[in-house]
């Protein structure tokens, strides 16, 4: 507005600004969950769509072939997906400062074995090798969060390595926590890549050529480690492999 003299001479003038930029990534952050729900839910929908039509011809024909593979593919997609709701919400809630963690008292030595064991029908837990010395104090964290973060970290490093090639878990102890670092003998990740890693919907270009997988995991991963009060960071080597780490603090 202008501001101007008794004989209407204009003098100076009032500006206004004012700062949108939170209004703004709350939009962006919208239009990401839409993206998401849209496109990276729709293509294992179409998946078990696709099965459930397969079987019910073949049902309605009396013919039971592919039945259980078919029925099979339908409950690994749905728990996919299941997985990657619970990941958006979660991601949704820590945003907004809402993420609620159980957390308990957990031996990490005991947790990871009983996990690996879980996991045997839905990933290659036969190329998981666990290096861990005994008698390291429990960790204080929520198991279902902590298994969205080991899985994650296994399923990227089982994923982005040579087939059959082993990966590595293991535990120590520094300053008052207990690092987990899963490693692989994968390709490796290029150094100008790595800052953004972390980052949402984040894949390298390496990555982009693997169908599956949207770029969340590792934001989520990040996210889960942080409210735990812990840290996650990556070494990696081209050619070489990928060692990913996170600290948690120690139970009391
Ligand atoms: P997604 O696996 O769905 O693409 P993530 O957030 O889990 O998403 O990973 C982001 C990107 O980081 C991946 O696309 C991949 O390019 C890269 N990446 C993650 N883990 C590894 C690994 N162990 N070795 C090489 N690249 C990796």
């Amino acid at each position: 507005a202008p501001i101007r003299a008794h004989d209407g001479q204009v003098l100076g003038a009032v500006v206004t600004f004012t700062d949108i930029t939170a209004m703004h990534e709350l939009q962006e952050r919208q239009e990401d969950l839409l993206r998401a729900v849209s496109h990276d839910l729709r293509s294992p929908l179409t998946t078990v769509l696709g099965q459930a039509q397969l079987l019910a011809r073949r049902l309605a024909r009396g013919d039971l072939t592919g039945g259980r593979e078919s029925a099979e593919a339908i409950a690994t997609t749905a728990r996919r997906m299941n997985t990657m709701i619970q990941d958006l919400v979660d991601a949704a809630r820590s945003e907004s400062g809402r993420l609620a963690l159980h957390r308990q008292p957990v031996d990490m030595r005991a947790f990871l074995s009983d996990l690996k064991q879980r996991l045997a029908t839905s990933m290659e837990t036969e190329r998981i090798r666990l290096q861990a010395p005994e008698g390291l104090p429990p960790v204080l964290a929520d198991p279902d969060r902590l298994e969205r973060i080991v899985v994650n970290l296994l399923s990227n490093a089982l994923k982005y390595s040579t087939p059959g090639s082993e990966v590595t878990v293991s535990l120590r102890r520094q300053n008052g926590e207990l690092i987990t670092s899963v490693a692989d003998r994968g390709r490796g990740i290029a150094p100008d890549e790595l800052p953004r890693l972390f980052h949402r919907y984040y894949r390298t270009a390496a990555g982009r050529e693997q169908r599956e997988g949207v770029g969340l995991g590792l934001y989520i991963t990040r996210t889960l480690v942080e409210a735990h009060g812990g840290h996650i960071w990556v070494d990696s080597t081209l050619g070489v492999g990928s060692v990913f780490s996170f600290s948690l603090p120690l139970a009391q």
